[in-house]
């Protein structure tokens, strides 16, 4: 097992809407819990199926920490969260949180994992926070209005598709990883300009957001590994679609003119 370091952001600026500024306050929370006992959470791992499908006891105490600051803060809403299920709520939102988005990266000491904390309401994904322990950076959106620990307005980039860079996520199951592998990723390289393989649709979405990257596409993603992030996509004047290619859900995001690239090269699939 490899020594992992996270270091927690501090900073809040200005997150001067509601929900947005919760949504981040719990994240930090989560982030906090991770960085406090990574080493030794680190000696926790294990699987919950496939091998590539990991939980360590940062994701559970994470999770705890970021459902405890909630259900105090604002204890009328739902929850779903990633390892401990669902509650309802009576308020009409309900929290989608994703303690550890990114677990096997953490677990190899690589900085691409993200805590995720979002919100819908009955029309929706409106808000959300993704904290990046080991970047030391954060986002935090709601509605049109998405905030940074950069300071500055983020905004999708206006890149055509043919010159795009295309984040790819796999899911879980071996059936789809197949497919993503000898169908997605060649139909796909066929039409941008370079693609990565990061590992945390939470980051990826960030970095959508940001315009470092100009596109994602996740394979049968669950709603907690894209909440946030599809509240800060579509602040960051972005778009989220899923569509049908062959037998598997791909997400896309990117701007409305990547979004559309994408699609157009993986419907017929
Ligand atoms: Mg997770």
């Amino acid at each position: 097992m490899r020594e992992n370091k996270t270091l927690v952001t501090s900073a809040r600026g200005s997150v001067d809407l509601p929900y947005a500024a919760l949504a981040l306050e719990a994240a930090e929370e989560g982030a906090k819990a991770i960085d406090e006992h990574a080493a030794e959470f680190l000696q926790s791992v294990t699987s919950k199926g496939a091998r590539y499908d990991l939980v360590t006891r940062a994701d559970k105490e994470a999770e705890r920490a970021i459902i405890r600051h909630l259900s105090n803060r604002s204890p009328s809403d739902g929850i779903l969260a990633e390892e401990t299920g669902s509650r309802e709520g009576t308020s009409g939102l309900r929290w989608v949180i994703d303690p550890i988005d990114g677990t096997t990266n953490f677990v190899h000491g690589r900085r691409d994992f993200a805590v995720s904390v979002g919100l819908e309401s009955r029309d929706g994904i409106f808000a959300g926070a993704v904290v990046r322990p080991a970047h030391g950076d954060w986002a935090a959106a709601e509605g049109d209005r998405v905030f940074s620990s950069a300071g500055h307005q983020m905004s999708v980039s206006s890149v055509r598709v043919n010159e795009a860079l295309v984040a790819v996520g796999l899911c879980h199951d071996a059936t789809a990883r197949a497919f993503t592998l000898r169908q997605i990723v060649p139909a796909l390289v066929a039409q941008v300009q370079d693609w990565r393989w990061v590992g945390s649709a939470a980051c990826d979405l960030f970095s959508v957001a940001d315009g470092s990257l100009d596109g994602y596409v996740g394979i049968n993603l669950s709603i907690w590994d894209i909440a946030a992030g599809i509240a800060l996509v579509k602040a960051a004047g972005g778009q989220c679609e899923t569509v049908r290619a062959g037998q598997i859900d791909a997400f896309l995001a990117g701007s409305p003119e990547v979004v559309a690239g994408l699609k157009h090269a993986l419907i017929n699939l």
